[in-house]
């Protein structure tokens, strides 16, 4: 690995050199090194990939289910075996600690694993008699060639919220990572080459937006799953619409936190310091507004911020290490920029962790835990997705502004409460709009056998990823409406 390595797209069953004219350097966030360069793909490669996985398809959809699974138990034991190297790779490309990259993949895992129950969740239903002598029976069907679409900050778990129901109910799939972290995928798709599955059932793509628009266009492609931010989610939603394509797009957020007087201070700061600063604040699941009411007030700010100034920040790969870094430089100015957008709406920056200096790691791009204390609830800062290690703090009179709050937001992925109240755990559940609820919980990650929900801005399309909600996704119902002549008769 390094510079001179260049990555290869896998497509038909073998790994091929990109014709790219352009490529990308793949850098280590914590230490700038090379890690190797990324081909920026056409759309002829995307186009040789969609033929591909519609060859495939002919008789992929033909091989039972039960034979289909197999495959995936193998991925399940590789991606087991192979663990550590691959949690290497994430914190390597991606800046995330090692434990992080780790508990990435045992997600990725999960969905492998509710995948491998696809003879059970495809089942249709039948009824018999609609009329007399006449039953009516539905059907799961593939649709064809699928396209998976991911951002950079779970490179090796987010193709997994679609790729293992799409493959075991009986599609083809053109996987496109992040072209700032295709390493990870680089290295799972060689372990379903070992899997032994067909050629063509799963390919690979590397690129950016050529390659993303060729799939949106491409007229074998029949349905787009996509994971990013806002306003790349909606141009795809309604760009694969306008192709008569599915599609399921997963878009930013900005997650608010409640915590109520009657919280356990202790238990919440511990949980929300991992919810603001883990993964460095790049989680569609990080709580970015801590909103306090009450007597919460004090012993929550006091305890996060001595939190937040302890947290040991630098390479992912080393062993005490709690935090890495951002993404990239453009990543680390653009939040440093925001921290001081909040200081200039009003909001006191209560621990600044602008320019920091982690040793043995000088060039890295790293922001420590920051906190923004009486953050403006109409200002910008409050509504703009930061994306980095930067907590907002505010403080409402009542739980029920709070609510108002988060109703009001253009964001619907994630919002939690801390408090020992059931009524008011039940009244929060039932009045909060959005689309994954933490109570005493701070990244309120569905489990993969729940969908990976989300409302209003972080959404677009009908059915999300993970569990039922994916098997739906991936494939059409058909309905047979069948009578029998003379079946009463004497055989
Ligand atoms: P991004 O939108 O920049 O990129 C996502 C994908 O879209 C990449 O594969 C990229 O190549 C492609 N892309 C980028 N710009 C494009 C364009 N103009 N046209 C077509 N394709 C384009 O997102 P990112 O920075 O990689 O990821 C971070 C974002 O993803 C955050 O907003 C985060 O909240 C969001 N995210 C959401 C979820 C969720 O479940 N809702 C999960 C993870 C990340």
């Amino acid at each position: 690995m390094g510079a001179s390595t260049v990555l290869k797209n896998y497509i038909n069953g073998a790994w091929c050199s990109s014709s790219a004219t352009t490529h990308l350097d793949i850098i280590n966030p914590a230490t700038t090194d090379v890690l190797a360069t990324v081909p920026l793909s056409s759309a002829s490669e995307v186009d040789q990939a969609a033929q591909a996985a519609q060859a495939a398809f002919v008789s992929w959809r033909r091989t039972p289910a039960t034979d289909r699974i197999q495959y995936l138990f193998k991925l399940k034991t590789l991606l087991e075996e192979q663990l550590e190297a691959l949690a290497q790779t994430i914190t390597q490309e991606c800046g995330k600690t090692l434990a992080e990259s780790k508990g990435e993949l045992r997600r990725a895992i999960e969905n492998v694993e509710v995948a491998c129950g696809i003879p059970i969740l495809m089942q249709g239903y039948n009824s018999e008699d609609i009329a007399k002598g006449i039953d009516e029976s539905m059907i799961r069907q593939p649709l064809g060639v699928t396209a998976v679409i991911a951002p950079f900050n779970f490179p090796g778990m987010i193709p997994f919220w679609f790729m293992p129901y799409a493959i075991a109910c009986g599609n083809t799939v053109i996987l496109k990572p992040s072209e700032r972290v295709p390493l990870t995928m680089q290295a799972i798709v060689q372990l379903l080459e070992q899997t032994g599955l067909p050629k063509g059932v799963v390919n690979l793509v590397n690129g950016d937006k050529t390659v993303v628009d060729a799939i949106l266009d491409h007229p074998l492609i029949r349905a787009i799953s996509f994971v990013g931010s806002t306003p790349v989610a909606k141009y795809v939603y309604s760009r694969a619409a306008a192709n008569g394509k599915r599609a399921q797009c997963q878009g930013g957020a900005k997650n608010p936190v409640i915590i109520l007087p009657d919280a356990d201070i202790d238990m919440t700061t511990r949980i929300m310091a991992d919810s603001a600063f883990g993964c460095a604040g790049q989680r569609c699941l990080a709580a970015s507004i801590a909103v306090t009411i009450g007597g919460a007030r004090q012993p929550f700010t006091e305890a996060i911020a001595d939190v937040a100034q302890s947290r040991i920040v630098g390479y992912g790969l080393n062993d005490d290490v709690q935090m890495g870094p951002v993404i990239s430089a453009q990543s680390q100015t653009r939040i440093e920029g925001l921290i001081q957008k909040g200081a200039d709406e009003g909001a006191t920056v209560l621990v600044d962790g602008r320019q920091p200096r982690v040793s043995r790691y000088e060039k890295g791009y790293f922001v420590r835990p920051t906190i923004l204390q009486n953050v403006d609830p109409t200002g910008d800062i409050a509504r703009i997705e930061i994306f980095g290690p930067v907590l907002s703090l505010m403080h409402l009179e009542t739980f029920e502004d709070a609510i108002a709050l988060i109703n009001s937001g253009q964001y619907g992925n994630m919002a939690c409460l801390f408090t020992s109240s059931g009524a008011a755990a039940r009244k929060f559940r039932y009045e909060a709009e959005v689309g994954n609820i933490g109570i005493n919980i701070g990244v309120a990650a569905p489990m993969a056998f729940f969908p990976f929900s989300g409302w209003k801005d972080s959404f677009f399309g009908d059915l999300h990823g993970q569990g039922h909600q994916a098997v739906e996704f991936f494939t059409q119902t058909k309905v047979v409406v069948e009578r029998w002549k003379d079946w009463t008769r004497q055989f």
